[in-house]
């Protein structure tokens, strides 16, 4: 499943660079039949028997088969030598094909009526732009995960370190990143501030977008706000952004508690989660609320939705003056 307005961007991307090869090799072959009169007077002659194979074919039959193989023939001879021409003349054998970058699709980022893996690649690249201006995928990923910015002091009520639990709980999103899939859970990341439910956050987020899976992160309030925006004003860029929150493969919602309580908020966010678990598209809310908290902000219906997933419990100091 793809963003769409991300994969037309996708396409643009490649059609741009598939255009700017083609001026490239123009401008080569442009050299080459300067240098290289022969090799000009070749290519004329491959492209003239093309076309006349092509017409001989219109006409069908045993006769239009004959002519394009014929066709076939003479054009790999005369391939043959334009390409000793060139090496002769210090160029590489296939200095005057276009070869496109992506041998799969050619170019055109489809091949057998799927996205191709070279634009898939683009659009995970975009994906991760679009999320970077929200969340620090570079220094907050898998890979870069540092496990010394948390205390390993064992807290008493929690009976072991703020290090430890974030271990366990990074290994577990690990293989909710590798398994992700429609049937996969849905998430509840509670701690309170500077306890990195952010920075897991980014790390399955920047994981996944390159897969590349659909992943928007918005917080709560913004995802209110959106959605207020787009049934009161209908507003257009508001409606297109509501839809993202429904559509996506996984949203991240974050900040779930800070948004304005009000009714239309709370049926809202109900309606969300609920379109969500029915569609199978996962959901990983961030709260700062504890159980408590969440049972008295929130209607009993929405409440309960948010227990059936699965917790992610962070304690420990502020992780962010570290
Ligand atoms: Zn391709």
């Amino acid at each position: 499943m793809f963003d769409t307005v991300l994969l037309s961007q996708a396409q643009t991307r490649l059609t741009e660079r598939r255009s700017a090869r083609a001026v490239l090799t123009a401008r080569r072959r442009t050299e080459i039949y300067a240098a290289l009169p022969e090799a000009a007077d070749i290519d004329a002659q491959m492209r003239s028997g093309l076309v006349r194979a092509v017409r001989d074919a219109f006409l069908g039959g045993a006769r239009g088969a004959a002519a394009l193989e014929a066709c076939r023939e003479r054009n790999l001879a005369l391939h043959g030598r334009r390409a000793e021409l060139l090496v002769e003349n210090g160029y590489a054998p296939g200095a005057l094909d276009e070869k496109p970058d992506c041998p799969v699709c050619e170019d055109t980022g489809f091949a057998d009526n799927r996205p191709c893996a070279c634009l898939t690649q683009i659009y995970g690249g975009l994906q991760r732009g679009v999320l970077s201006r929200r969340l620090d995928l570079e220094r907050q990923s898998f890979d870069t995960f540092d496990l010394s910015l948390f205390s390993d002091e064992t807290d008493p009520a929690e009976r072991e370190s703020p290090r430890d639990r974030m271990d366990l709980l990074q290994a577990y999103c690990r293989k909710y990143v590798n398994r992700f899939a429609p049937d996969s859970a849905d998430l509840l990341l509670r701690g309170g501030p500077g306890t990195g439910k952010t920075f897991l956050c980014a790390c399955i987020a920047g994981a996944l977008a390159a897969g590349p899976r659909w992943v928007v992160y918005e917080t709560a309030a913004d995802a209110v706000g959106y959605m207020e925006a787009e049934k009161f004003l209908r507003d257009p860029l508001s409606a297109e952004r509501a839809d993202r929150l429904l559509a996506c493969e996984l949203l991240l919602l974050d900040d779930l508690g800070a948004e304005f309580a009000t009714p239309f908020s709370q049926s809202a966010l109900f309606h969300l989660l609920s379109v969500r678990l029915a569609e199978k598209r996962r959901t990983i809310a961030v709260t700062a609320l504890t159980e408590e908290e969440l049972r008295r902000r929130y209607p009993p219906q929405l409440s309960s939705r948010l227990e059936a997933f699965d917790l992610l419990p962070l304690f420990g100091g502020d992780l962010r003056r570290r």
